[in-house]
């Protein structure tokens, strides 16, 4: 690597970053549910590779390994020890402001009154930890595509239960190829109503129609979960640009999932040649290899972006984010 290119993705990797998308239980490290099976004597060294990172075969096994990580999370503490973990992960890579997504269902299972004290337990240790880390966390409740429409409903009166000025949005996440979005408008409606501003994931396995679908059959979705595959519809893409719709892009988790073959082929930049509202994110760090700082140093070395592009990512992710005013301008100063 010629010393220019060093210097510039230093340079790049140096940058505080704004985060959109990024799953709780997904961000787990490795270790940290190590450490936890270990405590509460459960057997998982089957979702772990000799490394010690996870290990799974594809996308549907990723979910399984993904849910096996999350069985031993179970009390209001050991969530609010995953907190700290994650938030540390996080500001190592300069991150200064993420939006997470939480799902009651691994979260007391969908009972509003134990949400509320998950809830309580995440949200005093993100509290701490932005004292001492200048890191500012805020919740998006998330239900699980497959796990159905009926599921979703008790998620969204949590989510509704809880809408203020800490959850601050509603969203869907899970396989994309199970049903339709409009099979969850009654959760989508009952937290928009409750004051919710909505994220879906589409697009990342589902083809430009499902974006299509999300935005057809969902009232009021301002940002999509990837929305990357959108690239195959010049039209939808006018559209997107058109409306201000924002994608929450993953390119390292795309890339790790094999759905493009490497970050330069990924197909983020066009997409914001063409105008749409592009942001940056992790989606399940540790399942991907992947880190905040990661991300920019790789579409910098991909795509010859400098720092004013990397700039203008977080100023987009900064105006998206779901936070009231006043987060966002303590938030901008940390931009500088
Ligand atoms: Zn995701």
């Amino acid at each position: 690597m010629n010393e220019e290119l060093e210097d510039r993705l230093a340079r790049v990797a140096a940058l505080p970053k704004v985060e959109l998308h990024m799953h709780f239980e997904g961000a787990a490290p490795p270790a940290f549910i190590r450490g936890l099976a270990k405590e509460k004597k459960v057997d998982l060294s089957g979702i772990f590779a000799p490394d010690g990172s996870y290990a799974y075969r594809d996308f549907w096994h990723f979910l399984e390994v993904y849910e096996a990580a999350t069985s031993v999370l179970k009390t209001p503490r050991d969530f609010a020890r995953l907190t700290r973990a994650i938030l540390e992960q996080s500001a190592e890579s300069g991150v200064v402001y993420s939006e997470t997504f939480l799902s009651p269902d691994f979260c007391g299972g969908g009972d509003v009154g134990a949400w509320k004290e998950y809830l309580h337990a995440i949200r005093e240790e993100a509290e701490a930890c932005e004292r001492e880390m200048g890191i500012t966390l805020r919740g998006i409740v998330t239900c699980i595509r497959h796990f159905g429409p009926d599921k979703a409903k008790p998620i969204a009166r949590c989510a509704a239960e809880t809408a203020g000025d800490w959850i601050v949005g509603f969203g869907m996440g899970g396989d994309e190829k199970v049903g339709h979005q409009g099979d969850y408008a009654w959760a989508f409606d009952a937290a928009r109503e409750a004051g919710l501003r909505l994220t879906t994931h589409a697009g990342e396995w589902g083809g430009a129609k499902s974006v299509r679908e999300a935005l057809t059959q969902l009232q009021g979705i301002e940002r999509i979960g990837h929305g990357v595959q959108s690239i195959d519809d010049p039209a939808l893409v006018e559209e997107l640009a058109e409306r201000g719709i924002v994608l929450e892009v993953c390119p390292g988790s795309n890339v790790t999932l094999g759905i493009w073959p490497k970050v330069a082929a990924h197909p983020i930049a066009k997409l914001r040649d063409a105008g749409v509202k592009v942001t940056v994110s992790t989606d399940d760090p540790p399942f991907f290899h992947a880190t905040m700082t990661r991300e920019f140093r790789d579409l910098s070395e991909a795509f010859g972006w400098q720092e004013d592009v990397f700039a203008q990512l977080n100023q987009t992710a900064l105006a998206a984010a779901f936070c009231d005013d006043a987060t966002r301008a303590e938030v901008a100063k940390r931009l500088g």
